[in-house]
C-alpha cells in the first residue's frame, strides 16, 4: 500500500454507533485522500434498533421498533447530531435545526400501585443551564461531587418532610459519636456531612479520615430512618415516597463510601445487582421495590430473559447512568424525537455521510468474518437484492421530510418484484433471504474494519474469531440480551377526554405529551406521542391520539423452538399482552375508555372499519426477537468481558455499538452506541498517524468518572 493511497474502510452495519464512527472519520480534513468508506447494510434501511419509517398504508404513519427517548445528559450523542443539523444546512422544510429536531421533556411519572390500583408519582426536573452537545465544556461532578449531590439531596428531601415527623428522625437519633459533633438532628449531620466533603482544602478525593466519618455519620441517619421505618404504614403517599427516596439515596450514598468508590471507581459495584447493593446498604425491601427502583430496571430493560423475576442490571451502569441522567443534563432532563428516529437521526445522517462521500452498499447482510494472521482476512456477504442502477436511493420524502419506507424501493431493484410478491422481509434475519454472495478481502476490497453489528447477533458470524480469540471469545460468552415488546396505538379521542390523574396536564407543561413507567406490566412504559400526529397523512377524520407503549419480551413465553421462523408466534403473543393490557390495566390510567363492557375498542383508529378487538389490526405491534434487534443488557459481573473499541485480538479491527466498553455507563443506550463509534474512528486516525481536527462544533470531553 503507498504512502498517499486511501485506506479502505468497511463498515459493517448502519446503527448509530456505526454512523458515529464514520461521522467523526469525514470530520478529517480532506479526509477522501486517506479513506475510502463503505457501509454494508442488511435490508433496505439504516438505524438498527433505533430504525424506523413510514407506513404508506396506514396513513405515512411512523413505526419504530419502540419508544426512543434522548436524555439531556447525551452529550456526544447531541454533539453528532448538532453537527448533522448544521452540515445538513436545511432552508425549508418542517424540521431544519437540532431545536425543532428534539423536544423537551421534564414532567415524568412513576406508576405508584395502591389499593384502588394504581396512581401517578409526577416528578419535575427544573431545566438546567445550556443544550446538551453545544460544544461548551461538560464539567462533570466527578464521583465525589456526585455524593456530595446525593447528600444535598438527602438534605432537600429531609426538608420537605413535615416537622412532626422531622422530630422522629431527630428524636431517634443515638447521640452523635463523631468527635466533636453536637449536632443531634439529620438535618444538622447532612450539613456536616456537605461541609466535610466539599471542603475545598481536599479537591481530589475524601481522605481516609473523612470516609471513615462519612460513614459513621450515614450509619447514625440509618439508625434514625429504620425507627421511622417502623411506622412507614401509617404515611400517606406522598410522605411515604418521600421517605422511600431517602432510603434509596441514603443507601446509595453508604455503597459509594462503603464500597470505596471513591477511590477505585464506580466499576467496583458492577460485581453487585443494584438491588443487591442496596439492600447491603440497609434499603428496606419496600424500597427496592418502590416505583424509582423499578423505573431504572424497566428503562434498562434489566430483566434476564425477559422475566421479571430476575432482574438484572450492574450497580456500576445503574449508578453511573442514573447519577449522570440526574445531575448532569444539560436543558431538559428528556428529549423526545419530533417525528420518527428514522428521519430525525438516520436520515439527516445518511444525507450529510453520503454527500460527503460515504458509499453505502444497502441490501447487504454479513454472515462471516474470517481471521486471518491476526487480522481479519475476509468478511463474507449474502446479496439480497440488486439495484437496477447503483447506487440504490433509500429516502421517500413525506411532509416535507426524507424518511424510511416501511419497504424496499422495489421500482429500483432488479428482483424487486420478487420481494413484493413474497412479502420477504429483509431484517428478518431468520428468513435469510439472499439471491447471491460475495467475498470482500483484505488489503483489496478493505484494510480496517468497524464492527457496527450488534453483540446478541455476532455469535453466528463469528465463530472463526472466538476459535483464535479467548478475548473475543469471553465478550460472546458473556452478552446478554433481551427481547422487547412495543405497541404504537392511534385512537380517535384526544389525550384530555381520558380521564384520569395520569393524564391531567403537569403545573409546567413541556412541549410534548406525559411520559409514564414503572407501570403494570405486561407494558410497563406509556408515552403520549401525539405530536406525531402533524407529520402524519390519515384520512379524515384523523386520529387525535398517538400513544407508544414498551417493554421487555420473555424468552419463556416466546419461546417457539419448532418453528423455523418465530416472528410470527412472537407477534402473536405480544398481541395477546395488548388486549391484557386493553382489558385489565389501561383503566387505571385512561379510565374514561373503559365501561362497564370493558375496553372501547371503537376508539382505536381503523380505516378497514373492523370492530372489537380486530381494531387491533390496524394497530402497529411489534416483537424485537431477532439477535440484532434484542436489547443490551448490562447485568452484573460482566463489564470486564466488554471489548473496547480497538481490541488487541485482531489488528484491523474496530467496534462501534452499544455493546463495547466505554470510559464511562456502559448500558444499552444510543448515547454509549456513539461514544464506542467515536472511540473507534479516534483509534482509527491515531493508528495512522493523523488526527481528526476539532469538528465545528467540538464534541464536549467527557471527563474521567473516577475523578
Ligand atoms: C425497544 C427499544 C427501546 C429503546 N429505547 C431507547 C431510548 O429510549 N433511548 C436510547 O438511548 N436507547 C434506547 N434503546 C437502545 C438503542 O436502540 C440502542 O442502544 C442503539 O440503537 C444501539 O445502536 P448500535 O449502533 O449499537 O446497534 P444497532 O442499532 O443494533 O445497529 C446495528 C446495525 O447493524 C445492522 N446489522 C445487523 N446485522 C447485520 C448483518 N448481518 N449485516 C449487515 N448489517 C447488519 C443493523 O441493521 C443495524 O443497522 C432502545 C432499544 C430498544 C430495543
Amino acid at each position: 500500500m503507498s504512502e498517499h493511497s486511501p485506506r479502505k474502510i468497511a463498515i459493517l452495519g448502519g446503527g448509530i454507533g456505526a454512523l458515529a464512527a464514520a461521522f467523526r472519520l469525514i470530520e478529517t480534513p480532506d479526509w477522501q485522500h486517506h479513506y475510502q468508506i463503505t457501509v454494508y447494510q442488511l435490508g433496505w434501511r439504516l438505524g438498527g434498533k433505533g430504525a424506523s419509517s413510514r407506513n404508506e398504508a396506514f396513513g405515512d404513519r411512523i413505526e419504530e421498533h419502540g419508544l426512543h427517548v434522548w436524555a439531556g445528559f447525551y452529550q456526544n450523542a447531541f454533539a453528532l447530531m448538532r453537527a448533522a443539523y448544521d452540515a445538513l444546512d436545511r432552508q425549508s422544510g418542517p424540521i431544519r435545526t437540532i431545536n425543532e429536531a428534539f423536544l423537551p421533556e421534564n414532567n415524568v411519572m412513576l406508576g405508584l400501585p395502591d389499593r384502588a390500583g394504581w396512581q401517578p408519582w409526577h416528578i419535575y426536573f427544573a431545566p438546567q443551564p445550556g443544550e446538551p452537545g453545544d460544544g461548551t465544556k461538560l464539567k462533570l461532578p466527578g464521583i465525589r461531587g456526585y455524593l456530595l449531590k446525593i447528600l444535598e439531596y438527602l438534605l432537600h428531601l429531609h426538608n420537605q418532610i413535615p416537622p412532626a415527623q422531622q422530630s422522629v428522625m431527630a428524636s431517634s437519633l443515638p447521640p452523635p459519636a463523631l468527635e466533636g459533633a453536637t449536632l443531634p438532628r439529620a438535618d444538622a449531620l447532612l450539613r456536616r456531612a456537605i461541609a466535610q466533603l466539599d471542603h475545598p482544602s481536599s479537591p481530589h478525593i475524601a481522605n481516609e479520615g473523612d470516609i471513615s466519618g462519612l460513614a459513621a455519620l450515614l450509619d447514625y441517619l440509618r439508625t434514625a430512618l429504620n425507627d421511622l421505618y417502623n411506622d412507614i404504614t401509617k404515611f400517606v403517599a406522598d410522605l411515604r415516597n418521600l421517605v422511600l427516596t431517602f432510603d434509596l439515596a441514603l443507601a446509595a450514598a453508604a455503597a459509594i463510601v462503603n464500597e470505596d468508590v471513591l477511590t477505585r471507581g464506580f466499576g467496583v459495584l458492577d460485581q453487585y445487582d443494584l438491588t443487591e447493593l442496596l439492600g447491603k446498604y440497609g434499603a428496606w425491601p419496600e424500597t427496592l421495590t418502590a416505583p424509582a427502583v423499578v423505573a431504572l430496571y424497566d428503562y434498562a430493560f434489566a430483566y434476564q430473559d425477559g422475566n421479571r423475576q430476575t432482574p438484572c442490571l450492574s450497580a456500576a451502569s445503574a449508578f453511573e447512568g442514573s447519577l449522570r441522567l440526574l445531575f448532569t443534563y444539560k436543558g431538559s432532563l428528556f428529549y423526545k424525537m419530533a417525528a420518527g428516529a428514522g428521519e430525525i437521526i438516520f436520515a439527516p445522517l445518511y444525507e450529510v455521510l453520503s454527500a460527503a462521500g460515504v458509499q453505502f452498499e444497502f441490501f447487504n447482510r454479513v454472515t462471516e468474518l474470517i481471521p486471518d494472521q491476526g487480522r481479519i482476512g475476509a468478511i463474507q456477504i449474502a446479496i439480497q437484492a440488486e439495484p437496477l442502477m447503483a447506487p440504490y436511493h433509500p429516502l421517500r420524502t413525506v411532509s416535507g421530510l426524507p424518511c424510511w419506507p416501511e419497504n424496499p424501493l422495489f421500482d429500483q431493484l432488479t428482483n424487486g418484484d420478487e420481494l413484493r410478491a413474497r412479502h420477504i422481509d429483509l431484517e428478518n434475519t431468520f428468513e435469510n433471504y439472499q439471491i447471491g454472495t460475495k467475498t470482500l478481502h483484505y488489503g483489496i476490497d478493505f484494510d480496517m474494519v468497524v464492527l457496527g453489528i450488534p453483540a446478541g447477533a455476532l455469535a453466528s458470524l463469528t465463530p472463526q474469531l472466538a476459535a483464535v480469540g479467548p478475548r473475543w471469545q469471553a465478550m460472546l460468552n458473556a452478552t446478554r440480551t433481551v427481547a422487547t415488546q412495543a405497541l404504537q396505538l392511534w385512537l380517535d379521542a384526544p389525550l384530555s377526554t381520558f380521564g384520569g390523574d395520569f393524564t391531567k396536564p403537569p403545573p409546567k407543561p413541556d412541549p410534548v405529551g406525559p411520559i409514564l413507567t414503572a407501570f403494570e406490566p405486561p407494558f410497563d412504559t406509556w408515552s403520549d406521542m401525539s405530536h406525531l400526529l402533524k407529520f402524519e397523512h390519515w384520512t379524515q377524520p384523523e386520529p387525535q391520539n398517538i400513544a407508544y407503549f414498551c417493554a421487555v419480551l420473555s424468552d419463556l413465553q416466546n419461546s417457539h423452538p419448532n418453528e423455523p421462523d418465530p416472528q410470527p408466534a412472537a407477534n402473536a403473543m405480544v398481541r395477546a399482552n395488548v388486549v391484557t393490557m386493553l382489558t385489565k390495566t389501561i383503566q387505571y390510567i385512561w379510565p374514561n375508555l373503559v365501561t362497564g363492557a370493558g375496553f372501547r375498542w371503537n376508539i382505536l383508529h381503523d380505516d378497514a372499519g373492523e370492530s372489537g378487538e380486530q381494531r387491533l389490526n390496524s394497530q402497529y405491534i411489534r416483537a424485537n426477537i431477532t439477535g440484532t434487534e434484542r436489547y443490551v443488557l448490562s447485568p452484573p459481573g460482566l463489564l470486564q468481558t466488554r471489548l473496547p473499541a480497538a481490541p488487541d485480538e485482531f489488528e484491523n479491527l474496530y467496534l462501534a455499538g452499544d455493546w463495547v466498553r466505554v470510559s464511562a455507563i456502559n448500558a444499552g443506550c444510543m448515547e454509549v452506541a456513539v461514544m464506542a463509534g467515536f472511540d473507534a474512528a479516534s483509534a482509527i486516525t491515531s493508528r495512522i498517524g493523523r488526527q481528526i481536527t476539532e469538528p465545528a462544533r467540538p464534541v464536549a470531553p467527557i471527563e474521567d468518572s473516577n475523578t
